[in-house]
C-alpha cells in the first residue's frame, strides 16, 4: 500500500513517506478567533479531517495537531469595537469554532494549542534566530526576520526573491533593514495584550506561532503540515524560513493546501460583499449536506459555491441516505443479522482516496455501491445468501459513509432526541408508544399499529396512519416483505 500526495514544495505527486514507519505528525493552520468562520475555512476543516481519518483506517498512528490563534490585530481590534478585552473574544470565538467545526463532523484534534500559551517557547525560537543572525532587534522592541541570510527562501511557494523586493511596500515607521525582512516579535502599543521579553514589552507575530507550536507540540521536522491555498505565502514560505534557519534542519516533509472556494464563480471576499460565514449556509442547508458538498471535489481543485450546487449535493445525498434507511429496514423485516464490510468495495474506496485524498472518486465509488444495494434490495424472494449479501452491502456502505464522516446522525442534532416532536405526538394520540423514543421505533410502531388496524378492517385508522406520515414527509412503502418506510 502506498499513498501518494500532491505536496506543495515538489509541485507534484510523491510517496507518501513519514519520518518514522507507520507514525504521521500532522499540522493543520487553525483559526483566528475574531469572527464566524466562513464556508471557505470550513473546506479546510473537513477535507483535512477527511485526510486525517484516511491516515488512521490506513493503519497510521496520526497525531493531529491544530492551533488557536488568539492574538492578532483582528482580535485586538474586534475587541475595541466590541467594548470587550481582546481574550473575550478571543474565548466566544474559540467556543464557538468548537461548536460550528463539532456540527459540521469535524473531529477534535489531538491537541488544539493556544498561541497566547506558547510565548516563552516563542521567545526561546526568536532568540535562537537572534544567535545565528537571521533576525534582528530594532531600537523600537521589533524583531525581524532577515530574510536574505536564509538562501532558500521563495522555494515553496515558487517566488523570485528579486521579483518580491520589487513589488514591496514599506511602512517608514519600519526599521527594517530590507523591505522583505518579516515580524517576529511585536514591540505592543499602549493598551495592546503585552508580554515581556529580552526586547521590551510586545506580543508575537503570526508566522512564529505556529512553528513555536509545532516544535512544542510535534518536533522539528514534520510529516504534513496543511492549510488553505492562500497561506503558502507569505505565512508557509515564513514558518519553514523560521524553523529550517533555527534548527538547519528539514521542516516539513509533505505539505498540503486545499484550493480556494469561489462563490457564484467569484472570489469569496469582504468587499465584494459575498462572504458566506458558516452561519448563512446551516440557515439554508443541512450540516450533513454542507459536508458533503464541500468533499463532492477533489480538495486541491477549486469548488464553486452556489444555490444551486448545493442543492445538487441535497439531491445525491438523499439517494445515500434513503438507500442507508430503506436497507436498514428491509434487512428488519427479513429478521437478518448484522452483515460485515465487504473487502473487494472497502479496497476500490482506498484506491481512490491513497490517490492523493481523491474524495470525489471516492464519492462516486459510494454511489456506485448504493446503486448496486438498491438492485440487492430489489430482489424477490431472497434466499440466505441474498439476504446476507443485503447485509454485508450495508455494513459496506455505512463503513465508507463513517470514513467520510458522512453521519446521517449530524443532521438529527438540534433537539436532544433528534426526534420529530410532531410525529412523537401523533404516535401517542394514536396509541403507538414504543418504549424508546427514537424516530426509528416511533415509525416501527405506527407501522405496526397500522398493520393492526387493517387487521380488524379499521380502514380509517390504517389511511389516518399513512396520510399523517405523508405530511410529515415519511412515506410508507408496502412490500413483498411487509411495510417499510422512507422520507418522502
Ligand atoms: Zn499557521
Amino acid at each position: 500500500m502506498t499513498i501518494r500526495i500532491h505536496s506543495t514544495a515538489s509541485r507534484g505527486k510523491v510517496d507518501f513517506e513519514p519520518l518514522e514507519p507507520g507514525r504521521v505528525l500532522f499540522y493543520n493552520c487553525g483559526p483566528t478567533v475574531y469572527d464566524h468562520f466562513h464556508i471557505g475555512n470550513a473546506r479546510n476543516f473537513v477535507v483535512m479531517d477527511v485526510i486525517r481519518r484516511h491516515l488512521r483506517h490506513r493503519g497510521f498512528d496520526v497525531r493531529f495537531v491544530q492551533n488557536i490563534t488568539d492574538i492578532d490585530d483582528k482580535i485586538i481590534n474586534r475587541a475595541r469595537e466590541e467594548g470587550k478585552t481582546p481574550q473575550e473574544i478571543a474565548q466566544t470565538y474559540t467556543e464557538y469554532y468548537f461548536n460550528r467545526s463539532g456540527l459540521l463532523g469535524v473531529e477534535p484534534a489531538d491537541v488544539h494549542p493556544r498561541a497566547t500559551e506558547h510565548i516563552p517557547q516563542i521567545i526561546g525560537l526568536v532568540e535562537r534566530l537572534i544567535e545565528r543572525d537571521l533576525a534582528y532587534s530594532t531600537p523600537s522592541g521589533d524583531v525581524y526576520f532577515r530574510v536574505r541570510e536564509f538562501k532558500p527562501y521563495g522555494e515553496l511557494s515558487g517566488r523570485n526573491i528579486d521579483d518580491l523586493r520589487e513589488g514591496a511596500r514599506v511602512d517608514p515607521s519600519e526599521e527594517k533593514e530590507d523591505p522583505l525582512d518579516f515580524a517576529l516579535w511585536k514591540a505592543s502599543k499602549p493598551g495592546e495584550p503585552q508580554w515581556d521579553s529580552p526586547w521590551g514589552p510586545g506580543r508575537p507575530g503570526w508566522h512564529i506561532e505556529c512553528t513555536a507550536m509545532i516544535h512544542t507540540h510535534l518536533g522539528e521536522t514534520i510529516d504534513i503540515h496543511a492549510g488553505g491555498s492562500d497561506l503558502i505565502f507569505p505565512h508557509h514560505e515564513n514558518e519553514r524560513a523560521q524553523s529550517m534557519g533555527a534548527t538547519g534542519q528539514e521542516y516539513v516533509r509533505h505539505w498540503i493546501h486545499n484550493g480556494f472556494l469561489n462563490i457564484e464563480g467569484e472570489k469569496m471576499s469582504k468587499s465584494l460583499g459575498n462572504f458566506r460565514t458558516i452561519e448563512d449556509v446551516l440557515a439554508e442547508f443541512s450540516p450533513l449536506t454542507v459536508r458533503f458538498f464541500l468533499l463532492s471535489a477533489h480538495y486541491r481543485n477549486p469548488l464553486d459555491f452556489s444555490r444551486e450546487n448545493l442543492a445538487a449535493a441535497a439531491t445525491a445525498l438523499r439517494r445515500l441516505t434513503d438507500c442507508l434507511t430503506e436497507t436498514a429496514n428491509t434487512l428488519r423485516l427479513l429478521g437478518v443479522e448484522d452483515g460485515s464490510p465487504e473487502a473487494e468495495w472497502i479496497a476500490k474506496y482506498d484506491e481512490a482516496m491513497d490517490d492523493d485524498f481523491n474524495s470525489q472518486r471516492a464519492i462516486g465509488v459510494i454511489f456506485e455501491l448504493v446503486a448496486d444495494v438498491n438492485e440487492r434490495r430489489a430482489k424477490r424472494d431472497p434466499d440466505d445468501s441474498d439476504r446476507a449479501s443485503l447485509a454485508n452491502g450495508l455494513a459496506t456502505l455505512r463503513t465508507l459513509c463513517d470514513l467520510l464522516g458522512l453521519d446521517p446522525a449530524l443532521d438529527q442534532r438540534g433537539d436532544s432526541s433528534g426526534v420529530n416532536p410532531e410525529l412523537a405526538a401523533f404516535a401517542e394520540e394514536i396509541g403507538a408508544t414504543p418504549s424508546e423514543q427514537t424516530e426509528e421505533a416511533i415509525l416501527q410502531s405506527l407501522i405496526e399499529r397500522r398493520a393492526a388496524a387493517r387487521k380488524e378492517r379499521d380502514f380509517a385508522t390504517a389511511d389516518a396512519v399513512r396520510g399523517r406520515l405523508g405530511e410529515m414527509g415519511y412515506i410508507l412503502q408496502d412490500t413483498a416483505h411487509g411495510t417499510t418506510w422512507k422520507r418522502g
